[in-house]
């Protein structure tokens, strides 16, 4: 603990302000191990696994989502639910951020994924959203691509905060051709409002309302009044955490376009993504 901490008061001396926290948040000395790895290591330990979406009416992947993983040598893997709110609280999240989007462009770029017609999702904080040089980032990095074919996926928490300013971020997206879709729909602040409010394509249902649907009334009407809702509003949906086959046939019925969950496939190494894609038989 007492090494962490020097560390991140070196950091902090030496003038990196991506380590400087903001008053109210205490980290814990797990967290400042992990700060402290990050702080010497940077993104060495980390790469990006890719879950498929599945089209429910063409029954083909057509999408996929990218997720962080960070391997450490002796911690072992560490769970993006874990250091993700930690770079998001300690500011680091711009970085890895754009590491990721980097990285999945190079990828999109390597196996033509635009050519084949896959959208490819990453996930991106409200906080990358406000950052103030965010948008001339991604206009940079999408110059190699098609940007139609990038998506963001923005988790809702927090969007309200300075609303003004991810409007226009979120119009400039859309203006370079980029959708984003509300993550985690149901969960969270006020999911409505930002789709009152936003110009987002895409809702995506969280898998805790999503899991059980055959056997949970209550979870079943949530998410049929929600894909009612988005459709009202001319938005598509994606529904995650779909873990069986009676789902995808209710989810089906219920008019949601696509499908994502353990029963399509996991989060892939990159190569068995490809290898998926590239089969003829798709799921
Ligand atoms: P999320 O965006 O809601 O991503 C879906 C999570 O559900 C992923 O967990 C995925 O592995 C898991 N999942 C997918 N299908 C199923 C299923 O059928 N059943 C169950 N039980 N789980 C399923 P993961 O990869 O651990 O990521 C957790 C969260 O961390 C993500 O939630 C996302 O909010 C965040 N995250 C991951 N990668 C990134 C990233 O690159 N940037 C940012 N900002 N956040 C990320
Ligand atoms: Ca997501
Ligand atoms: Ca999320
Ligand atoms: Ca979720």
């Amino acid at each position: 603990l007492r090494q962490a901490l020097t560390a991140v008061s070196i950091a902090r001396k030496a003038g990196h302000t991506w380590l400087e926290y903001q008053p109210e948040i205490e980290p814990n000395a797990d967290d400042l191990r992990l700060l402290k790895e990050f702080h010497e290591h940077g993104m060495r330990d980390f790469y990006l696994v890719y879950q498929p979406k599945l089209d429910l009416s063409s029954e083909q992947i057509t999408g996929v989502e990218v997720l962080l993983r960070w391997n450490h040598p002796t911690l072992g893997l560490i769970a993006p639910t874990k250091f993700i709110p930690l770079f998001e609280e300690s500011g680091l999240i711009k970085q890895v951020t754009r590491w990721v989007i980097r990285q999945t462009v190079a990828s999109m770029q390597r196996h033509q994924l635009c050519q084949r017609g896959l959208h490819v999702s990453v996930n991106v904080s409200t906080r990358d959203l406000t950052e103030a040089g965010f948008v001339s980032f991604v206009k940079q990095a999408v110059q190699g691509i098609d940007a139609h074919c990038l998506q963001f996926e923005i988790t809702e928490t927090g969007l309200i905060d300075d609303s003004e300013r991810a409007l226009e971020v979120l119009t400039q997206l859309s203006e370079l051709g980029i959708k984003c879709a509300v993550d985690d729909f149901g969960t969270g602040n006020s999911s409505i409002s930002y789709l009152s409010k936003f110009p987002v394509a895409e809702l995506k249902l969280d898998r805790s309302y999503v899991f059980d649907i055959n056997n949970n009334d209550r979870n079943l009407k949530i998410v049929k009044s929600s894909i009612d809702l988005a459709h009202a509003l001319g938005l598509k949906v994606t529904a995650e955490g779909v873990e069986d086959f009676a789902a995808i046939t209710l989810l089906k019925q219920l008019g949601c376009e696509k499908a994502q969950g353990y029963v399509i496939a996991r989060p892939l190494a990159e190569h068995d993504f490809i290898a998926l894609v590239n089969s003829p038989f798709q799921w």
